[in-house]
């Protein structure tokens, strides 16, 4: 290989430049070939003035390089300022968030000595679409989005990844028994996808057990896929259990860029000590070697890392009360062992078939073609209309309801907050000033958009606030919407 790969680097906030000097230390000495632009992002350029806290000829670097290895960055707190990773992500497609977790037993002290298991996380949408609304002034929403085309490719990237990795399980955490739709599609998608890979063992939890399972019996997974919000917190739980946030790395991976880091934050309570642990910046850039095709360079810095650890040199969040060095001490003592393999530690290898078979992943289509375009009826089934109302109890909105929802519609169930007051509610409900009122359509009668429209304005007449409409469809004869909770 004679051509250095460019790569763009931030050197982020807080212990962010300590740690990514020591990390690029290593990879010199290693003999990775790569090319660094430095790029500024986060507190200093949210400081500026950009809110979203990266500039334009950052992203243009991003863009051309498609590589990014990133330190940590501080988010200042209030003012607007949005998420950098966030939008990083987002703008990118990097759909996939990778989180490898190891313990390092018995060298590094830890409740679960054998814990080896990766978490992949959708990483665009769910939760994170960050559609929010205030509706009412007692109400808020935000919009869970989950699509089938974003579920297929996270969840066969997930297989496609321990194929690849020779692991032999993929387990799915959602919440269906409660979001039947939005979870159960995940769910739904994943059986899908599981048929395709019949050689690897496939599951399902729910998730409140499924994360306190892992931080009980993390020995109990493998691969782990889950919608963004539950991996979010899930690879927290995760790290932890094995040992220090310092220690673990991840990538975030899209079809044509990628981004690598530590998994926490700038850690501004040491930033400047020269005690930081440079490890899981380290881990990210391990990663970000075999994604462009140096994986005897990661395989180098790994083992040396590997050996470092068995020999007993800690930074202090590992240390654990024992003897500590610094950050300068310890990147010397991974650089010294380059070329050294771990005794204890299986010794660890990444091979260029690796590196083929990546290729290979980000070339095949993640998306199944029959589904490109699906034969689906969609038809109208009804509307549920949103009020806002202060005035009048559920009994008297219902019957108002009733006698508005004319020739075409019907009133099926008036709820608040989801639950059913209307008809035949409880006087023990809670209730706030956010109602939604369900119509579908009279008995023969195929409701359209006209007549929602007509129903509208009856209401608007009739002195009622509404706020928003979502219509009510049936796909194939489906029904596409959950019914409220005592309907
Ligand atoms: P943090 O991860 O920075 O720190 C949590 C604790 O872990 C602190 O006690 C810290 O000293 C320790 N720690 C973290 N990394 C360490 C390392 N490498 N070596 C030794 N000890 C380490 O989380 P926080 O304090 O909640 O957040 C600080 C800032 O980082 C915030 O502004 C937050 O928004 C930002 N943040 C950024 C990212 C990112 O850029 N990817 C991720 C998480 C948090």
């Amino acid at each position: 290989m004679t051509n250095k790969q460019p790569i763009t680097v931030a050197r982020g906030d807080g212990i962010g430049p300590e740690i990514m000097d020591a990390t690029l230390k290593i990879l010199e000495h290693a003999g990775a070939m790569i090319e660094p632009e430095f790029i500024d992002i986060g507190e200093k350029v949210y400081l500026a003035g950009q809110s979203a806290g990266i500039s334009d000829d950052a992203w243009e670097s991003l863009r051309r390089t498609k590589v990014f290895l990133k330190a940590p960055i501080t988010t200042p707190q209030g003012g607007g300022y949005k998420s950098l990773n966030v939008t990083i992500r987002k703008t990118l497609g990097l759909y996939a968030n990778i989180r490898p977790n190891v313990s390092y037993h018995p060298f590094i002290k830890t409740r679960h000595s054998n814990v080896d298991l990766v978490i992949v996380r959708e990483n665009e949408e769910d939760l994170y679409a960050g559609i929010e609304h205030q509706q009412t002034p007692e109400v808020v929403q935000c919009l869970k989005l989950i699509t089938r085309p974003g579920s297929e490719k996270i969840i066969r990237y997930a297989f496609e990844y321990a194929k690849k990795n020779n692991r032999n399980k993929v387990t799915c955490f959602t919440k269906d028994n409660i979001m039947k739709l939005t979870d159960g599609l995940f769910h739904k998608v994943f059986d899908e996808v599981a048929k395709e890979y019949p050689e690897i063992e496939a599951d399902h939890w729910i998730i409140d057990i499924g994360i306190a399972k892992i931080a009980d019996t993390p020995q109990d997974f493998d691969v782990v896929v889950m919608p963004n919000l539950y991996g979010d917190i899930a690879s927290d739980v995760a790290a932890q259990i094995t040992g220090s946030v310092g220690l673990a790395g991840s990538a975030n991976i899209g079809d044509q860029c990628a981004m690598f880091e530590a998994i926490h934050g700038s850690a501004p309570d040491i930033a400047g000590q020269g005690i930081a642990n440079p490890s899981g910046l380290l881990h990210g850039a391990i990663m970000m070697l075999v994604h462009i095709g140096q994986p005897q360079v990661a395989t180098r810095v790994h083992n040396a890392w590997l050996k470092t650890i068995e020999d007993g040199v800690f930074t202090k969040d590992i240390a654990k009360g024992g003897t500590a060095v610094g950050s300068q001490e310890f990147t010397e003592a991974v650089i010294e062992r380059l070329g050294q393999e771990p005794s204890t530690f299986e010794p660890v290898t990444y091979s260029t078939t690796g590196q083929d078979d990546d290729k290979v992943q980000h070339q095949m289509p993640l998306l199944a073609k029959e589904r490109a375009k699906p034969d689906v009826v969609q038809e109208l089934d009804g509307v549920d209309v949103f009020l806002l109302n202060n005035t009048l109890t559920s009994e008297e909105l219902g019957q108002k309801l009733e006698t508005i929802a004319g020739p075409e519609c019907r009133l099926v169930v008036v709820t608040n907050r989801g639950v059913k007051v209307y008809p035949g509610g409880f006087p023990e409900t809670f209730t706030t000033d956010h109602w939604r009122c369900r119509f579908q359509s009279a008995e023969g009668h195929q409701l359209t958009n006209q007549d929602i429209r007509h129903l509208l304005q009856r209401i608007e007449e009739a002195n009622l606030n509404w706020i928003k409409i979502e219509n009510l469809y049936t796909f194939n004869g489906e029904r596409g919407y959950s019914l409220g909770q005592g309907q």
